[in-house]
């Protein structure tokens, strides 16, 4: 029988990092999965990044994860989104070549040492029972049988038990051409996880040349791309565009006419779906007052003819589908390769998890990725990525890497997901940190490489790249303090109106209209890469602010200090109610951070607990 240190079951968003980020720490890792054909596939649009999840995946990179050089090496139109806002929600996107980022991804684990591959579908899981804590001990296979490991990762995404419907038709399926894994959700529920229901749903597919592309508006990369990953200094790759059209009164007509087919309305689906992403027949009868709703249609690579129509995710007949889509300026011909469909599966209560994504239940047992409710690529990989360190750590005797809410959107992300659970696909939002100027996607580097590279996850390479970074962004602020507009040789009056003659440039960059983008061909700028002079830029523009939120970052991090000790018995503490006491049994929070933010903990019930867990380490303190 075949041992490994790690098996990582899934090789989607979430396992490709946890994959990766194990063997690269020096484990000896397996990853099984479904079909060797489908690494990181793509399973709805055609996509990397976007508000929030732009700074998931620079905080991969910081940590030395995959998936920024993924879309570096196969984007096909690089934009960055929500410019004319503040930096803190600046964030970048990409449209990928998604059968390009499938190949990159499978080369990049084919090509890693201590990483092996198998195809096959993981049926069950061995546990080992006998010390009085249940350890998973390996998986159990459909074709080549059992493998032992000291740990296991499960990123199956919305495979479990997962089931499609396109109008009244419903099939058991993964997602569109693969199976559904059963026999894995069957064993999750008898182990007594609680499990519950969601649903997801993604557009039809759109033939490209039955599209008349001279009718509609077309969008084009930004003219200056920065690149997702800190590492990359140039996207070399061609940009194509995406076009845009929207849906119409007519549109919404046919729609409305075909609700009764709809799966959705005839109470057919139970799982509940992203609120933020619905379906455009919930647009329709949610918006009746919209009259047209905006479509992106983005090419799916560059040798493809298929077309994802962003926008338009649907379940409806597929009839209705072809029939509401013709009404739509510019696709009156347009032919669907694939029908759009929605999809429900099982996923796990994260409250199950502890900070480092280990199961409660199951010692060296983690879960990853969509199977905890979130969706997203960006979501999936940032728990694979610390999944596979924990699992990687655990073996090492190391303790495991928790991110903290005031380090990272990863830490934020997690922390949402194991204290207050989901009862919706979760998805990454700006508004979810509480130090959102500080935890910009431009400074992930500055905030995680350390970890990365201290953990063995970032290659001297890349660290020795980091390092030369911080030397450059230390003198751009140098520059820009010390340099008066005479010495920079600026001298048209629009700068110089208010100077004195002494003035320094960063006066310059505090003036809230002034970006350093019009002193960029300046000699200092002209050899500083774009990424870096935004940086410098923020830096100085929110200077005040920035200090600001540093200092209320140290006090969040006080409270994620004080750890709970394990022996704590709620019940017997003075001053707890009952539902306090039965909240915190339930969640088992780690930190007095997390108790605070499980909901219904009052911060009267944090100061009890507080005052008890000193009290307990002094008293066990001066016990002899
Ligand atoms: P996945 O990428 O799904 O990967 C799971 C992997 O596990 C697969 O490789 C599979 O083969 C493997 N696997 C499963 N079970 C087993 C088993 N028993 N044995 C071996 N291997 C197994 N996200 C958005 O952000 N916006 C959207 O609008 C959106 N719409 C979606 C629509 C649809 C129809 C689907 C299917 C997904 C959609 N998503 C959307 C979600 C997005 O695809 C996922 O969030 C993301 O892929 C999750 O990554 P993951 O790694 O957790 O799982």
């Amino acid at each position: 029988m075949e041992f490994y240190d790690v098996i990582i079951v899934g090789a989607g968003h979430a396992g490709c990092e946890a994959a990766l980020a194990a063997a690269r720490m020096g484990v000896k890792c397996l990853l099984i999965t479904q079909s060797m054909d489908k690494v990181a596939a793509m399973s709805c649009n055609p996509a990397i990044g976007g508000t929030a999840k732009g700074h998931l995946v620079k905080e991969i990179d910081a940590l030395g994860g995959e998936m920024a050089k993924a879309i570096d090496h196969t984007g096909i139109q690089f934009r960055i989104l929500n410019r004319r806002k503040g930096p803190a929600i600046w964030s970048s996107r990409a449209q990928a070549d998604m059968h390009l980022y499938s190949r990159y991804m499978k080369s990049v684990i084919e090509g890693t040492k201590n990483l092996h591959l198998r195809q096959d579908e993981v049926k069950g899981l061995v546990i080992d029972e006998s010390s009085g804590r249940a350890v998973v001990k390996g998986v159990e296979t459909s074709i080549f049988g059992r493998f032992l490991a000291n740990a296991v990762v499960l990123t199956t995404g919305t495979f479990l038990n997962g089931l499609i419907h396109i109008g009244d038709k419903r099939t058991q399926a993964g997602r569109a051409g693969d199976a559904a894994s059963t026999s894995l959700a069957e064993f999750i529920r008898k182990y007594g996880f609680r499990v519950g229901r969601l649903k997801t749903g993604t557009t039809p597919r759109l033939d490209a040349k039955t599209i008349d592309w001279d009718s509609l508006e077309a969008q084009h990369s930004d003219e200056e791309i920065i690149p997702f990953s800190f590492t990359t200094e140039k996207i070399k790759q061609k940009q194509i565009p995406c076009y845009i059209t929207t849906t119409n009164e007519q549109t919404h007509e046919v729609i409305r006419s075909y609700l009764h087919a709809s799966p959705l309305y005839s109470g057919t689906i139970t799982g509940i779906g992203p609120r933020y992403c619905p379906s455009i027949e919930d647009k329709v009868v949610k918006f009746p007052d919209r009259l047209s709703h905006q479509i992106f249609l983005e090419p799916q690579g560059y040798n493809t003819c298929e077309v994802y129509p962003n926008g338009i995710s649907t379940s409806l007949p597929v009839e209705a589908q072809i029939e509401f889509i013709r009404t739509i300026k510019g696709l009156e011909k347009a032919e669907v390769v694939r029908a759009g469909y929605a999809i429900e599966y099982d996923f796990i209560d994260p409250t199950e998890l502890s900070a480092s994504l280990e199961t409660k239940k199951i010692r060296s047992l983690y879960f990853a990725g969509q199977i905890n409710g979130t969706t997203g690529y960006e979501e999936a990989a940032g728990q694979g990525l610390i999944a596979g360190i924990n699992a990687a750590r655990s073996i090492q005797g190391q303790d495991a890497l928790v991110l903290s809410r005031s380090k990272a959107y990863i830490g934020v992300l997690i922390d949402d997901l194991i204290t207050k659970g989901t009862q919706e696909p979760y998805r990454m939002f700006t508004s979810r940190a509480e130090h959102r100027l500080y935890l910009r996607e431009d400074n992930a580097d500055s905030r995680l490489t350390d970890i990365g590279y201290n953990i063995g996850l970032v290659s001297e390479n890349d660290y020795e790249k980091f390092k030369e970074r911080q030397g450059i962004l230390a003198s751009c602020l140098n520059y820009l303090k010390n340099t008066t507009f005479a010495q920079a040789g600026i001298t048209e009056t629009y700068f110089v109106e208010k100077d004195n003659g002494g003035s320094r440039l960063e006066g310059l960059v505090r003036r809230p209209n002034f970006s350093l983008d019009e002193i960029a061909d300046n000699e200092f700028f002209r050899e500083v890469p774009i990424s870096i002079r935004r940086r410098a830029e923020i830096e100085i523009k929110y200077e005040g602010y920035i200090a600001r939120e540093k200092k209320s970052v140290r006090s969040t991090e006080m409270l994620d200090r004080v750890r709970i000790p394990h022996q704590i018995e709620y019940g017997k503490i003075q001053g707890l109610s009952n539902e306090v006491v039965s909240k915190l049994n339930l969640h088992l929070p780690e930190t007095l951070g997390q108790a605070s933010r499980i909901s219904g903990l009052t911060p009267a019930a944090i100061q009890v607990l507080r005052i008890h867990i000193h009290k307990t380490r002094l008293e066990n303190s001066i016990s002899p």
